[in-house]
């Protein structure tokens, strides 16, 4: 099933983890802007090295850097025919980047998933996981600084795509099983439908 798709949530509302089991059912490549910034930090690379501390403040990465790694991944083969982002794009100079590339392939995002969960359950969230993890990010004041920037700079893109009419706003509160269902029954709504499922 092809279905170009961005998931959106604040820190801690399970984004990574609903992003692949989604991806996974429907076929479609995941492209993660953290996994792909974690895995250059470990691999020691030179972007991974540009962006070590950045990550590890919670700031964000500078956009053209960003965009650049997205351009390149979305570029490789296994996102021709769809894909699900997760994490990108956080801002609105990344969404007006986006729409220029996606425009320049005749391709448009289908649909955004929106993970509405509360800021003290994020908190609790990625605090249990910075225990289990020990993620670099995770400590308390890189956690807020993520979560303010979530608030006042990547919430405000579903406004634009909200006036697409593309935005499926997802109770995150629950089970991972049941957000998943959550998820599902709004793209199937709109008629991207899991193989497994037809
Ligand atoms: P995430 O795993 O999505 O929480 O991303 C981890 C970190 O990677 C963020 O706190 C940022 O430092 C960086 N990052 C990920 N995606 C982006 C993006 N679209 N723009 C800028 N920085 C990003």
């Amino acid at each position: 099933m092809t279905a170009r798709l961005l998931i959106v949530g604040p820190q801690g509302s399970g984004k990574g983890t609903q992003g692949v089991r989604v991806g996974d059912a429907l076929g479609i490549a995941v492209v993660s802007t953290g996994d792909v910034f974690r895995a250059h930090v470990k691999e020691g690379t030179e972007l991974g090295l540009q962006v070590t501390s950045i990550l590890d403040a919670g700031d964000l990465v500078p956009d053209e850097l960003t965009s650049a790694v997205v351009r390149d991944r979305l570029g490789q083969a296994d996102a021709a025919d769809g894909f699900l982002l997760d994490g990108y794009p956080r801002n609105l100079a990344q969404v007006m980047h986006l729409d220029q590339f996606l425009g320049g392939r005749d391709e448009k995002l289908d649909a955004v998933i929106a993970l509405i969960v509360p800021r003290n359950e994020s908190v609790a969230r990625l605090t249990a996981r910075a225990a289990e993890q020990g993620r670099t990010d995770d400590t308390e004041e890189a956690i807020a600084t993520r979560l303010g920037i979530y608030e006042r700079e990547t919430a405000p893109i579903l406004d634009v795509y909200r006036t697409r009419g593309i935005v499926d706003e997802i109770d995150g509160v629950g089970t991972l099983d049941e957000v998943t269902a959550r998820i599902f029954a709004a793209l199937e709504a709109r008629g991207i439908v899991a193989p497994s499922a037809v």
